[in-house]
């Protein structure tokens, strides 16, 4: 099976299917997506996430030439009552509303998927929550890349995508493809010189430095810390981690309206 699609594979898809047509697709799946509840949509140009895609997903994954990133905002007022991130009414609205968004969103990536592969590509879905068994707590290929590459925002020192609009407050999902849809620009990073993440973290899961595609994940998240004490957390709580650098970012706390 084909696994890698070169520059002239690329060149050969989108002089067959046509610059116009491809700027109609990707208007219908924009169109599609908001109609399925999605709050933000993008696309990625994969070519400078190569080796991360390698390391993550193996080769079929690194094959994909675009990504499709979907992204779906989390209820306000849930996410405000994280500041009592130890309630068991809060716990259960979080997990609650956790399920509900990812569910949501692999519903919503799926039926994208399939349209583009009705369209004559390939798409392979990323679901929300999708986890590997490598010991590595890393998905088949990271949301936040493919949303930062889009353009969609920029990844924080809380090692979250941030977003212009309702910063780390949303729920991300990914679908692979050789379409060769127009893409966004990556944001430039804004955390200034804030550390709200990195102060309320009481796992210390974060190292404060900047995002840089250059450095592995480590140096700036220690996914393990959080993960250890999410853990603590079950045995007491039950289930879902703190949300706690998802409630503090100034970024996602500004109650912005829809528009
Ligand atoms: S979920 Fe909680 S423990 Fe985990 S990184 Fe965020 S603030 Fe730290
Ligand atoms: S809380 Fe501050 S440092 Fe952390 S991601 Fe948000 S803006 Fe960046």
């Amino acid at each position: 099976m084909r696994n890698t699609l070169s520059v002239s594979a690329a060149n050969k898809l989108l002089n067959r299917f046509g610059a116009q047509r491809l700027d109609d697709l990707k208007e219908e799946l924009t169109a599609y997506a908001k109609s399925l509840g999605v709050d933000l949509f993008g696309v990625a140009d994969l070519s400078t996430a190569k080796d991360l895609m390698l390391s993550q997903g193996g080769r079929h994954v690194a094959g994909y030439p675009r990504a499709v990133s979907l992204g779906i905002r989390l209820l306000d007022d849930v996410v405000d009552q994280l500041r009592n991130h130890e309630d068991p009414i809060t716990i259960s609205s979080y997990r609650s509303l956790y399920t509900a968004v990812n569910t949501a969103l692999d519903r919503a990536a799926l039926l994208v998927a399939k349209k583009i592969q009705d369209a004559g590509f390939r798409a392979y879905l990323v679901p929300a929550s999708s986890m590997l068994n490598n010991g590595k707590l890393e998905a088949t290929f990271s949301h936040k890349v493919a949303a930062n590459l889009a353009g969609l925002g920029w990844v924080g020192k809380s090692c979250l995508l941030i977003t212009p609009e309702l910063g780390p407050r949303v729920r991300l999902a990914t679908v692979l493809t050789d379409a060769p849809l127009e893409v966004g620009s990556p944001l430039p990073n804004r955390c200034g010189r804030c550390t709200k993440c990195v102060d309320i973290c009481p796992a210390k899961a974060f190292t404060g430095r900047p995002f840089s595609h250059s450095e592995p994940r480590d140096a700036r998240f220690k996914a393990a810390l959080c993960d250890e004490y999410t853990e603590k957390r079950i045995k007491v709580y039950g289930d879902v981690n703190c949300g706690l650098c998802v409630y503090v970012c100034p970024h996602g706390n500004k109650r912005k309206k829809k528009k």
